[in-house]
């Protein structure tokens, strides 16, 4: 797993199906929800919640923050390393990815 982090002039639903057109050209089959695929790209958070600059959205198409973002080691790592400083928001909170990260069992997650 890994996580890009940038600036974009692209609408959040622009980036999301930007995204899709990404997945579709490699090949992506779209069978089984969180059954094995060729390559998912997700959009975890738009914006900073440090600075209250984030998107919240809550549609089925396309939710921000991502809602399982907070719980999956294997986003937070891989997030805090490319970005030490990094805030998720989680709920009302904006929270260091650091600390969410520190607060999971993360000893099934392969080093990278
Ligand atoms: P998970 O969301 O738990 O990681 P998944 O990535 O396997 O599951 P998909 O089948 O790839 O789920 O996506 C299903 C739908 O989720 C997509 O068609 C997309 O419209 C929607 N979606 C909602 N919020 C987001 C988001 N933040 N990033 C990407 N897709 C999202
Ligand atoms: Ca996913
Ligand atoms: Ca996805």
């Amino acid at each position: 797993n890994a996580v890009v982090t940038g600036t974009t002039g692209r609408s959040p639903w622009s980036l999301l199906a930007a995204m899709h057109e990404i997945e579709a050209d490699l090949g992506r089959v779209r069978e089984v929800r969180w059954g094995p695929r060729t390559l998912d790209l997700d959009l975890v958070q738009y914006g900073d919640p440090a600075v209250a600059s984030d998107v919240v959205l809550d549609e089925e198409r396309l939710t921000l923050p991502h809602p399982r973002a907070h719980e999956r080691g294997f986003v937070l790592q891989p997030w805090s390393r490319v970005d030490p400083d990094a805030v998720l928001r989680v709920g009302d909170a904006a929270t260091p990815v650091g600390d969410l990260l520190a607060a999971l069992d993360t000893s099934d997650i392969e080093d990278l």
